[in-house]
């Protein structure tokens, strides 16, 4: 199986961080969340680095962070407006496995309605939840699925995800290929 960074993109709620800590220990990989990372560098919460210094800023901060902590044997869950900058969409694919984590409006609404994560996710429009998550998809979508190598279906359980990731990328641990290799051997 591959050592190579796996990067995970997609909106706010598609579930990055909670698929991206399984993921990588079904690969024993390192988990690694750039906005994390991003906050403990910056000791402030993303929130505050937005309010003082502007999502510019931030957007900086963000592109540094992610080149400074791709590194073979490593998921990377990414924030989910790092496909807005050329310079993210072609540093992920040069340096990794990009997986698009997919998921309808109203699964991402719920999700986010349910654990708003207000400090660390501010709202970008100042709209309900489902019209922004909704606005940001049309923005986004084209830029998520032509970053990423791989596209999987977000909307089902984390270990179901998990399954197709690794299916994707070809990896020994996906159900699918233990069954084909058992009754090829
Ligand atoms: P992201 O990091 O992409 O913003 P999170 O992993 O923080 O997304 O997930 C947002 C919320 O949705 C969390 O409360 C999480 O428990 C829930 N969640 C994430 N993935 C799934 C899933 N596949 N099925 C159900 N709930 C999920
Ligand atoms: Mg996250």
């Amino acid at each position: 199986m591959t050592t190579q960074p796996i990067f995970l993109i997609g909106a706010r709620g598609c579930g990055k961080t909670t698929v991206g800590q399984k993921l990588a220990e079904a690969c024993q990989f390192a988990f690694i969340d750039t906005d994390l990372i991003l906050q403990q560098r910056a000791k402030q919460t993303i929130a505050d680095i937005v309010a003082k210094e502007g999502w510019p800023a931030f957007r900086a901060l963000e592109t540094r962070t992610l080149q400074s902590v791709a590194a073979p044997g490593s998921v990377i869950a990414t924030g989910g407006g790092i496909i807005l900058a050329p310079v993210n969409r072609e540093f992920l694919r040069e340096n990794g496995i990009v997986i698009y984590l997919k998921a309808p409006v109203s699964v991402l609404a719920g999700r986010l309605e349910a654990f708003p994560e207000a400090s660390q996710r501010p709202t970008l429009t100042g709209k309900p939840i489902s019209e922004e998550v909704r606005e940001i998809l049309i923005q986004r979508d084209a830029l998520y699925r032509e970053t990423a190598h791989h596209v999987v279906d977000a909307a089902c359980e984390p270990d179901e995800v998990v399954a197709q990731i690794l299916a994707a990328i070809g990896s020994v641990y996906a159900p699918a290929r233990s069954v084909n290799s058992a009754t090829a051997g």
